[in-house]
């Protein structure tokens, strides 16, 4: 260097933040099987004007930058959840919206309570924003404990309902108690309402503490596109926004996501129904056959079984993938006989469901 000073060895590798470090990447098993029941995706597919709409796509969608803060897709959003355009924010996926709730209301060193178990990421977006993270145990009927969550008096509290990976749903008396005392920020993440047919948006109107997520990836049928959004006062969505950055949702998504809301809102609608019907049917056999599905509110069932891992594998050798979960938080006696272990089932066309029952039956068998 020409003032002398000599620059640091070029040799050393750049030394990741010990938080990041220590993470595990995610990494879901993505054996290809002919029948993917993994991530409790609509499993009809995507909704036809998606489709429609792909293939008539101009080239100003690639070439240009979205709008600014996807404003159009706001307004459809605003129109669906029936609230005010201003509050809406929407992300890349829901995943996006969660991440930019801890950054804009806690910081590095303030708590996250959450409710445990449930969706993975919550704790891994926490501690990547620095966090204290702070699980409580669900209850023996999958509530949330209200009381030991607003114990922890944290920046942040996290609720899921349709819960992922139990299926269950919460009480609407627990999610009030927790919106009404909780000293910071509450995430209500509805990523499987449609399912459910219960929402707490009603309350956000009521709350400046509240944000409610949702997203397209479920009911909506495309995953693939990412897009998710999040229904708080107009206050709070502003901060969410500041801290998640522009341009997150991207053109063709956003033009996508724009005309299946106002053209496909009943398609949905429908195959959530059938989603719905599915899975009584198939928690009904799988009762028949012995099986302890725990209640499921949403288009999954997660099914506590010994040695889920070998079940699982098994599973797919027979074309049938499945999520696999080990030494889950055991809060029920269903979840206690099997220390924790289940594989979780998405729900989708019925020949789907008799896939997964035959390479079920084969692979207990198997692993028996
Ligand atoms: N919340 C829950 C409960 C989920 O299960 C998922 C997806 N697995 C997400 C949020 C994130 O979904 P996306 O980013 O696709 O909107």
């Amino acid at each position: 260097m020409s003032d002398g000073t000599t620059s640091p060895a070029t040799s050393s590798v750049p030394r990741p933040r010990p938080g990041v470090a220590a993470l595990r990447a995610y990494a879901p098993d993505d054996t290809p099987c002919a029948v993917d029941l993994s991530d409790n995706t609509n499993l009809w597919g995507p909704p036809p004007s998606a489709t429609a709409l792909l293939r008539e796509l101009p080239s100003s969608a690639m070439a240009r930058y979205p709008g600014l803060d996807a404003r159009d897709l706001g307004r459809v959003l605003a129109q669906y959840a029936g609230v005010a355009p201003d509050m809406i924010v929407t992300g890349c996926g829901s995943d996006d919206v969660l991440d930019a709730s801890m950054r804009a209301y806690a910081e590095p060193g303030e708590r996250l309570a959450y409710m445990d178990p449930t969706f993975s990421m919550v704790p891994v977006f926490a501690r990547l924003s620095g966090l204290d993270v702070r699980p409580i145990p669900l209850t023996e009927n999958y509530d949330a404990d209200p009381g030991a969550l607003l114990a922890q008096r944290a920046a942040v509290t996290y609720l899921c309902s349709p819960n992922n990976p139990t299926a269950t749903s919460l009480s609407r008396e627990t999610i009030e108690r927790v919106v009404k005392e909780a000293q910071g920020l509450v995430i209500v993440d509805e990523a499987y309402a449609e399912f459910s047919g219960l929402s707490v948006v009603d309350l956000v109107a009521r709350s400046e503490r509240l944000v409610v997520t949702r997203t397209l990836s479920k009911a909506f049928g495309l995953a693939g596109l990412r897009v998710g959004y999040g229904i708080a006062s107009p206050a709070v969505a502003r901060e969410i926004g500041k801290a998640r950055g522009p341009y997150k949702v991207n053109a063709v998504a956003e033009r996508v996501a724009v005309r299946v809301l106002r053209d496909d809102a009943e398609w949905v609608r429908a195959r959530a129904a059938d989603a719905v019907a599915n899975r009584e049917r198939f928690v009904t056999t799988l009762r028949e056959r012995g099986l302890q599905p725990l209640p499921s509110a949403a288009n999954f069932v997660l099914v506590p079984i010994r040695n889920a891992r070998a079940v699982a594998r098994a599973m797919s050798e027979r074309g049938v993938l499945v999520r696999t979960f080990e030494a889950l938080r055991p809060v029920s006696p269903a979840l206690r006989a099997t220390h924790g272990d289940a594989i979780r089932i998405g729900i989708g066309p019925w020949e789907q469901m008799e896939a997964a029952l035959g390479a079920l039956t084969e692979a207990l068998r198997a692993c028996a």
